[in-house]
């Protein structure tokens, strides 16, 4: 993730706009006596945080850092809790981390000042949410300023995805006859890990997903429901002639249940470490996957194509290093570029990276170790969880269900490319 400096103008802006918002805190002047009954972060992947009054018109909510394991990253980057106060209240929210993040071993202060506004969204049943606009205060802090609608309302950083989300769809589609579901491992605290596999396993490609790593990033949860809905729904022979997919629907269940930002409850990372086998014990999550994937590889069933979904705060593709002479590589990757862009709103950079003989490799996440390990070729798909270029707006879950939709027909078209257009 990168991270952007402030510009002097919007920081002497924000500098005035604070010293105004604190004077009117500490003088109490403030018209509006605070309506706020109860913060409730009590339920399912609801985010661990507390609460104070300041003043009487300005609610802070601080929000703690999870941490990796024999490591100094943390992160903070999910909230998702419900406000009740009497319906009209005005409701001033500051969000702030309660420290700075430290991404790859370097603290970033600047965490939250990107190009883009950072989303948050509103819902009054927990199911409808819409994005309201937020301000970014000096350092790590966010300001949400809104009326209330009702009695009570949710708040949360990505319209959110549950695990009784999950179960949901499961239900659904269970007895679907292109539908297999079938458990390949468990988590840490023991809450099984499944696959769902659409398609025939005998059709001649396969695509590898996996949503969820980190659990404050429920876009590849939306974008998986959707691609599902859609090859169930459409039932095309020729989708079904072409490939199936493998879907890990959610990794870090555990991380979901309890509302985390990153790591697992073992403090692992799923998405690093990807140049060797997980610890099973510690990193269960990620040891099962790779088990499984080395499972399709034994049956002679390796997928063409890995993608990793998440959400960050720029969105793009992340490509497995390759080395510059690799032509057949550029030109698989231009196709699904121009197929994500002809069919999806995909509107941000594929980002290639090249190989340097004898550089040593940390951080390895899963595009780089799935093809260093396997040969498989694999991609990071981040969502931009601010903003979708191509539709000028924040992103809302059916925008990604439209996206996961529209993949089916990416991957069908990524495979039958001629082969003097596509594969070696
Ligand atoms: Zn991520």
């Amino acid at each position: 993730m990168k991270i952007f400096s402030y510009q002097p103008e919007f920081l002497i802006k924000l500098s005035l706009y604070i010293i105004i918002l604190n004077s009117s805190v500490l003088s109490g002047q403030g018209n509006e006596k605070v309506k706020v009954r109860f913060i409730d972060y009590y339920f399912e992947n609801a985010s661990p945080l507390s609460w104070k009054i300041q003043g009487d018109t300005i609610v802070k909510i601080s929000l703690p850092a999870d941490y990796e394991r024999e490591s100094l990253n943390r992160q903070t980057d999910h909230w998702y809790f419900k406000l009740e106060a009497d319906s009209g209240t005005r409701v001033k929210l500051i969000l702030s981390k309660m420290m700075a993040d430290v991404y790859n071993g370097k603290l970033a202060t600047n965490w939250w000042n990107f190009k883009d506004d950072i989303s948050c969204y509103i819902s009054y049943d927990n199911k409808i949410w819409e994005a309201i606009k937020t301000s970014r205060l000096p350092g790590m802090e966010l300001k949400v300023d809104f009326i209330m609608k009702g009695e009570s309302v949710y708040i949360a950083r990505i319209p959110p995805y549950t695990i009784s989300d999950l179960e949901n769809l499961k239900k659904r589609i269970t007895n679907n006859s292109s539908v297999k579901i079938f458990n390949i491992g468990s988590t840490v605290e023991k809450r099984p890990l499944e696959i769902i596999r659409i398609g025939d396993p005998d059709a001649p490609n396969s695509v590898l997903i996996r949503a969820r790593a980190h659990p404050w990033e429920p876009g590849g949860s939306w974008v998986v429901e959707g691609l599902i809905n859609e090859f169930i729904s459409r039932n095309s022979k020729k989708w079904k002639e072409t490939f199936c997919v493998y879907i890990m629907p959610m990794a870090n269940k555990d991380g979901v249940a309890h509302g985390m930002t990153r790591f697992n409850v073992s403090g692992k990372d799923l998405n690093r470490n990807w140049d060797k086998m997980a610890d099973s014990v510690l990193c269960p999550e990620k040891y099962a996957l790779e088990k499984f994937i080395e499972s399709l590889i034994s049956k002679g069933k390796k997928p063409g194509l890995a993608i990793d979904i998440h959400n960050d705060d720029g969105g793009g593709i992340n490509l497995a290093a390759h080395s510059k002479d690799d032509i057949q590589f550029q030109k698989n990757m231009k196709i699904f570029e121009s197929l994500m862009r002809s069919h999806t709103s995909f509107s941000e950079n594929m980002k290639y990276s090249w190989k340097t003989e004898g550089q040593p490799v940390s951080n390895v996440s899963f595009e780089n170790g799935l093809l260093s390990r396997y040969g498989i070729e694999a991609i990071v798909y981040e969502l931009n969880a601010n903003r979708i270029s191509s539709l000028d707006k924040m992103p809302e879950q059916d925008d990604w269900l439209e996206t996961g939709k529209n993949l089916n027909q990416v991957f069908y078209e990524y495979f039958t490319k001629p082969a003097s257009e596509r594969l070696p």
